[in-house]
């Protein structure tokens, strides 16, 4: 028995061993997130990429650094504070939340506790939600929320949150920074791909589309857009992705009214379908977001 062991064991371990000569690739170790990299925009606005989750940024005021989003680990929000220590002395008072997904919030416990933390309500009640399932997110639960507009920053360099109804969720922050001709959307751009609208939340892609527009309608007119998942990007950036969603919301319209299936619109589209991830909610493809929004009973 105990040679039949030994023998069994070294097959299987050769049978590793040759398999990792063939394919080193095959199965690669949990990486490590990017490095953080600091992107300034302005003087007092910067960028930051990199660690675990989407794009955060920082905005230094006169006497306080608000932050914007908070990173998807805790290690990688306490990186982000580093960071903006070699930048200001200044503190940071403030974490405004754009919106509830985790890789937007789940580093809130990097950051000290009793700071302001500020977002739509809505996104507070997402992240209550949220809150069951992480426990340590329930001392950064939002205490300033606001519902269309909140001027958190007075003064000639103003910091303002603005709510342009559902789009990416339903409890959507915009980020202002007048002076800076700058604003943080969150997830409410995408590049190279439909953006993501989260239909458990409450999203909406017509929403969105309007959202966009608003954000092109601005005065004065915001010349720079941060987001969450790409590189700064101008008015054309927007422009293109309003016209691109809005196109296919016209498409998708023509071919209910025309009594097509969503099988049939999926396919004239050439939508192939990403499957949920284990437990989590599934995310239909924009042009099925589309397609339920337009044939749902409201
Ligand atoms: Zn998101």
């Amino acid at each position: 028995m105990a040679r039949h062991s030994a023998l069994f064991l070294g097959v299987v371990v050769l049978s590793v061993a040759a398999a990792a000569a063939q394919a080193p690739q095959a199965k690669p170790a949990p990486q490590a997130p990017p490095p953080l990299t600091v992107q300034p925009i302005t003087k007092s606005l910067y960028l930051v990429k990199g660690g675990s989750g989407a794009n955060t940024a920082f905005f230094i005021g006169e006497k306080e650094v608000f932050a914007v989003d908070a990173k998807m680990s805790a290690a990688s929000a306490a990186g982000m504070l580093a960071e903006i220590k070699k930048v200001t002395s200044a503190p940071v008072t403030t974490v405004i939340i754009t919106h509830s997904d985790g890789d937007h919030i789940n580093g809130l416990p990097g950051f000290p506790k009793g700071l302001t933390i500020v977002a739509h309500g809505t996104c507070k009640a997402d992240m209550v939600a949220a809150a069951e399932a992480l426990p340590e997110l329930k001392d950064y639960i939002p205490n300033k929320t606001y519902s269309d507009r909140l001027e958190l920053l007075p003064g000639p360099a103003p910091v303002i949150l603005a709510h342009f109804g559902p789009a990416h969720t339903s409890g959507d922050t915009v980020v202002l920074f007048p002076a800076e001709k700058a604003a943080f959307v969150g997830d409410l751009l995408f590049v190279g791909r439909d953006p993501l609208i989260h239909r458990h939340k409450n999203g909406s892609s017509f929403g969105y589309v309007e959202t966009l527009g608003a954000l092109l309608a601005l005065t004065p007119a915001v010349e720079v857009f941060l987001s969450g998942h790409a590189d700064p990007l101008g008015r054309a950036d927007v422009e293109a992705l309003r016209d691109s969603m809005a196109g296919k919301q016209a498409k998708v319209k023509e071919m209910v009214a025309a009594g097509k299936s969503l099988a049939e619109i999926k396919a004239a589209f050439g939508v192939v379908d990403r499957p949920a991830a284990a437990g989590g909610p599934r995310f239909p493809s924009l042009v099925e977001t589309i397609y339920l929004e337009l044939t749902e009973k409201k």
